[in-house]
């Protein structure tokens, strides 16, 4: 179903760019959105950047019906805006789902900047979101004013879904709003800008990535319990022993090397693309069978790992009650990114027979943070064709703007909102159209970072996207 060529000849006329009145506009946007704390902690408010963001549809003349603010909560509201057809559409809306909720960020971690100050230095964009995904946030939004402004009208019609809790909280709105209100975001298929992207190395462009596929999330909580006692006399049973013991077995173990017929598509290209032993790895993996050297040699890469296997790994702990007893309890967060085609009850399953000890209990945690003894057996999405209608302009804006970057369906390794709606039968493609250094990702990370060129071209990107998939 991949392995149709996506090559597209490229046309010579050049890309309509961005004025400077265009580009200040989507700068001030990009520094609104980074300085309103979207976080899911009491000081963040997805409500108080959606209401921003209305504000400046409706100040341009949006009517109000095409710019709705709703949500299950109060200060999780969501923001749908539509740009409507000229005349009655014979095709269904093209939906562009953009979270506007960002991880938490502590001052304290970050070198020199406040995380939700916007900061120009050095030829970037700082701030918490600058990577995931406010920057797309806010090309979408500038973008859809622009187009309003100039008096754009599609062939049909262009949603903009600004969305909470994608990363983590109670109420994700893109599950929300396709549960709920379908009509409102019901779409022909999704453009999710929160994956897929262009890589750089060293400056130059060598994969544009657009996500295919993505691995599932799934929290795992390990708890090991003990009837306790007086710290002045030790027994080698001990919750926290018992626990880091399994902890440890979790840390030397590997999941099976896997590849399906995106990732397989997607080395294939990077072989092309990559020189010395790491293209003679690459191309040893998709032997049959697959060079097992070569696999252990390149997932030294945590990117080539996680693209290459189901991970799991600790990433919370706590224990005991106090310094002079022994510990009843030690419980751990296990996060694992599952590969397609394994459900979350078998990674599960998998994970007790590695600890292999009676004495500690797996639960599945759900995203809400409900604990429960089993896993869902859902499984990940399956790969949607790459329909030409997407891709022909995808592949020819893209080499415009990055003139012979090859474009490959990928596997994301983290997760995004596209499986609610692949859930509900409209197809998502991942497309961010934002270059980054392969070895600069900073998402949920400290110092996040975009360069000012990458937040252009995306821009550009956008707008000629937008007005392709339009029509008109
Ligand atoms: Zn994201």
């Amino acid at each position: 179903m991949l392995a149709v060529s996506l090559a597209v000849p490229v046309l010579a006329q050049s890309l309509p760019t961005s004025s400077a009145a265009d580009r200040a506009e989507a700068r001030d946007i990009f520094k609104q959105l980074i300085e309103i704390n979207t976080t899911d902690t009491p000081k963040g408010s997805v409500t108080a950047a959606s209401v921003a963001m209305q504000k400046r549809f409706l100040d341009v003349g949006f009517a109000p019906e095409d710019v709705q603010l709703l949500g299950p909560a109060p200060h999780k509201q969501n923001l749908v805006v539509r740009i409507r057809a000229a005349a009655t559409p014979t095709e269904k809306p093209v939906l562009f789902l953009c979270h506007i909720d960002v991880v938490e960020a502590l001052r304290s971690d970050w070198t020199s900047t406040d995380p939700f100050e916007f900061v120009e230095k050095d030829g970037y964009y700082y701030g918490r979101g600058t990577q995931d995904m406010k920057e797309s946030d806010a090309v979408l939004v500038a973008t859809f004013l622009r187009l309003h402004r100039e008096g754009y009208k599609p062939k049909r019609d262009l949603i903009l879904a600004l969305t909470a809790d994608e990363e983590g909280g109670k109420f994700n709105g893109a599950n929300w709003l396709v549960r709920n209100h379908r009509d409102l975001v019901d779409a022909a298929f999704v453009i999710n800008p929160d994956s897929g992207g262009i890589e750089l190395n060293s400056g130059k462009p060598v994969l544009a990535g657009v996500e295919a596929t993505e691995k599932v999330y799934s929290d795992f909580q390990v708890i090991a319990t003990n009837r306790g006692g007086h710290s002045s006399l030790p027994r080698p049973d001990n919750a926290i022993y018992e626990l880091t013991a399994a902890l440890t077995k979790l840390a030397a173990y590997s999941f099976p090397f896997e590849l399906n017929e995106v990732t397989r598509a997607a080395f294939e290209s990077a072989a092309v693309h990559q020189q010395g032993q790491r293209a003679a790895d690459l191309r040893a993996i998709l032997a049959t069978p697959p060079d097992m050297d070569a696999a252990a040699r390149l997932s030294a890469d945590p990117e080539f790992n996680s693209n290459f296997r189901t991970t799991c790994v600790a990433t919370r702990l706590k224990g005991g009650h106090a310094n002079n007893a022994l510990p009843q309890t030690a419980e751990a967060n296990v996060n694992c990114r599952i590969f397609p085609g394994h459900s979350p009850e078998e990674i599960r399953q998998q994970l007790v027979a590695l600890f292999a000890d009676s004495k500690l209990t797996v639960n599945y945690v759900s995203d809400g943070g409900e604990v429960s003894p089993t896993a869902p057996e859902r499984k990940a999405i399956v790969p949607p064709a790459p329909t030409r209608e997407v891709f022909d302009p995808l592949i020819r804006i893209t080499q415009q703007i990055w003139p012979g970057v090859p474009v490959t369906p990928v596997m994301e390794n983290g997760a995004t909102d596209s499986i609610y709606f692949a859930q509900a039968g409209i197809p998502s493609y991942g497309y961010s159209a934002v270059a980054l250094e392969r070895d600069d990702v900073r998402a949920h990370g400290r110092d996040e970072r975009l360069p000012v060129d990458s937040y252009w071209k995306a821009l550009d990107f956008f707008y000629s996207f937008t007005r392709a998939l339009g029509g008109n």
